[in-house]
């Protein structure tokens, strides 16, 4: 049974209009009923500028999708709760652990769905892979992440801001993808991260985990990019490739489900499974890595950073 509810989507930029509204366009459970962004729309929804205009002209929204930057998450996702809404959070799920704690309480104590998404967890490979290492020894595994900014974030200084959290943007999705696949938790060790000299957050990190997990994120990759996780196990090595799209064994591509969905329709169909339910999902895992890296992580500095 469709859910048909109507969705507020906020934020409306690179994400949004790329991913957020096809798929939410193509779902029978949902439907685009009005837009919150201060200078962004969509042709043909309504829009409003604040969440509270929003939430106090329509008061049929069911669900508050966040698509906006981490930093300022967190007031429209408590405003949008404490209105009654159920609401899904872009990755990463907030700024601090703490706050996304906080909306946790919130929406428990309201009886309402939150979702923490994680699109890369979505990607078509992931769940074999994960099937893939249930029961087996792993001796090691290998994370690259490794992309040009300027060609996937032109010009969004926010990632250069506190709370943007710099190349943990882009490797939050490996770690969101390791996390769900291994066997047992990690937890970081090691961290190295090079700040450019003018920004705030970091440009690469090299981080070391227990169990002989290591991984390698920059931002400065022309040319050929590098989203790839290899894993070697005492029954053989595993491969995701593409950012968790292809799955090799043994150096051997394995063939997908054709009928796999895309990331985002499948993280809207999840998000319709949960208001069903009236269940909420916040797997903070992947944050903690990074928030562990701010933490111990020894700080280079490096050439300065001009978009
Ligand atoms: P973006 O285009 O720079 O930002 C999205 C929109 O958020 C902006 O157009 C802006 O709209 C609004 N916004 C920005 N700063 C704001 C602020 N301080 N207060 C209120 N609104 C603000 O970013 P994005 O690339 O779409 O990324 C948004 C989120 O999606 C991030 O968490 C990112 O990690 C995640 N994500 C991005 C990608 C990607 O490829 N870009 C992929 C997957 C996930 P207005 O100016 O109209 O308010």
């Amino acid at each position: 049974m469709k859910l048909a509810a109507k969705v507020a989507l906020v934020g409306i930029g690179k994400i949004a209009v790329d991913q957020h509204v096809p798929a939410i366009s193509a779902s029978p459970d949902w439907e685009l009923a009005c837009t919150v962004s201060r200078k962004g729309r969509i042709e043909g929804v309504e829009s409003f500028t604040t969440i509270e205009a929003m939430l106090e002209a329509r008061p049929d929204i069911q669900v508050v999708s966040l698509a906006l930057p981490p930093a300022p998450r967190f007031a429209y996702a408590e405003a949008a709760l404490k209105a009654g809404k159920h609401v899904m959070l872009e990755k990463p799920p907030g700024a601090t652990l703490a706050e996304v704690h906080a909306l946790q309480h919130l929406a428990a104590a309201k009886g309402l769905t939150l979702y923490a998404t994680w699109h890369s967890r979505m990607a078509q490979a992931v769940a074999p892979a994960k099937a893939w290492l249930q029961g087996k020894s792993i001796t090691s595994a290998h994370i690259t992440w490794r992309e040009d900014v300027r060609k996937w974030h032109p010009g969004q200084d926010w990632v250069f801001e506190p709370g943007g959290m710099g190349v943990f943007d882009p490797g939050i999705n490996a770690l969101s993808i390791l996390t769900e696949i291994l066997p047992a938790p990690v937890h970081l060790k090691w961290a190295r991260l090079e700040f450019p000299a003018n920004r705030q957050t970091p440009i690469a990190a090299q981080l070391t985990f227990s169990g002989a997990v290591t991984a390698d994120f920059d931002w400065r990759q022309e040319g050929p990019q590098t989203w790839d996780i290899e894993v070697a196990t005492a029954e053989g090595r595993l491969a995701l490739r593409m950012g968790g799209n292809v799955l090799e064994i043994d150096g051997k591509a394995v063939a997908g489900a054709d009928t796999i969905m895309g990331e985002y329709p499948a993280l809207y169909a999840r998000m319709a499974a949960l208001v069903r339910a009236g269940a909420s999902e916040v797997d903070l895992a992947p944050m903690v890595h990074v928030a562990d890296a701010m933490t111990l992580g020894e700080r280079v500095i490096t050439e300065p950073f001009q978009f």
